[in-house]
């Protein structure tokens, strides 16, 4: 519901002030959210085809890369339980490649494989979730002896697992990785000026006529936006918030961003908001430095070589790089801003 909301004022706020001939816009319904897709100066029957043809292709991908549904990642999952060498489906060998390196560069904190956590926490499921959290003792067992990327061995198209309990769940970085192949796609058959919105998060390319794409951030405490920007030629604007997937137990919020050091939600950050030309790594990037936290974000982004960053802690207090304070226009002020270089 609340997505929805923001779509459509993301989706007003960039066509506010713009005449629409030139434009074409579609929503689809996949990847489990809305697919926003703005083209620029198309002509409307190549754009329709397009359109079609990233439907399909998004579809496709939502059922390669699904944990448990059937399909290629989910029998991988199935192989990889045999702890033994086996030849992988191709297409989940990028997703689990570059998991590993960014596994490695967030210093664990983006951690694909620990699927069966985010089972245990019921996050998995399309389901509504619901209560009441999972005995402190199991997830105490998990976290003990933590599945990790590097437990799962890489040599050509050849996989292996070198821990039991490896269940990958991709679902941290499926989107930025489908955003960039859609991206990818309208390059190939000519189509320079467009914007992918995957539920708030989002790829443009080119310019809207002669004024750059415009989007906004979401509060992540308000139905409304936070902060606006104007999105460059290649970038991507990737948000993880603890709002996106929660339930309550005991008066207690629980969400689907989960810390592999505790098991738990990590607790000391409400958004984060990453800026990068590539959509898979800014996405992955996000889920990382939400689980970092005001403390740590700033190692994790060197590490990961990101620049522009907004990190929105639990007492509402903005945390970002002087890069990404030259680019955002706030519309609700916070009440601190805490700027690094
Ligand atoms: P969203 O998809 O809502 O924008 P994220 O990109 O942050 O949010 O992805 C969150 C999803 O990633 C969770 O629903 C879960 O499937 C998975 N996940 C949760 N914690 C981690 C983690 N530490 N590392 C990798 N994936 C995670
Ligand atoms: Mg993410």
């Amino acid at each position: 519901m609340k997505k929805a909301f923001l779509i459509l004022f993301i989706t007003s706020f960039i066509s506010a002030c713009t005449p629409k001939e030139q434009e074409y816009r579609d929503s689809l319904f996949v990847l489990g959210t809305v697919v926003n897709v703005t083209l620029w100066g198309v002509e409307e029957q190549k754009a329709a085809q397009a359109i079609k043809d990233i439907e399909t292709d998004l579809k496709f991908l939502h059922t390669v890369w699904h944990p448990w549904r059937f399909g290629a990642m989910s029998r991988t999952n199935e192989l990889l339980a045999l702890n033994e060498w086996f030849s992988a489906n191709p297409s989940v060998l990028p997703v689990i490649s570059k998991s590993k390196q960014l596994y490695t560069l967030s210093n664990g904190l983006f951690n694909p494989a620990i699927g069966q956590l985010i089972a245990l926490w019921n996050f998995h499921s399309d389901e509504i979730l619901d209560g009441p959290p999972p005995e402190r003792s199991t997830i105490d067992t998990f976290t003990k002896d933590l599945p990790t990327m590097d437990h799962v061995e890489v040599n050509g198209f050849r996989l292996r697992a070198t821990h039991p309990k490896i269940k990958l769940d991709v679902g941290a970085i499926a989107k930025g990785m489908a955003v960039e192949r859609v991206i990818t796609y309208l390059k190939q058959i000519g189509i320079n000026n467009a914007i992918v919105n995957a539920g708030g998060d989002l790829k443009a390319i080119g310019q809207h006529g002669d004024r750059a794409w415009s989007v906004g951030i979401r509060h992540p405490r308000q139905d409304s936006v936070i902060a606006g920007l104007e999105v460059h030629d290649n970038e991507s604007v990737f948000t993880s918030g603890d709002y996106e997937r929660n339930f309550e137990y005991a008066e207690k919020r629980y969400h689907h961003i989960l810390d592999p050091r505790t098991g738990y939600p990590a607790d000391k950050t409400q958004s984060v908001t990453v800026i990068h030309p590539d959509a898979g790594l800014a996405d992955a990037a996000a889920t990382a430095l939400f689980i970092a936290g005001p403390e740590q974000w700033q190692e994790i982004a060197r590490k990961m070589k990101i620049e522009l960053v907004m990190l929105i802690d639990q007492q509402g207090h903005v945390h970002m790089t002087k890069a990404m304070a030259k680019r955002l226009t706030f519309e609700i002020e916070p009440e601190e801003k805490i700027i690094v270089n």
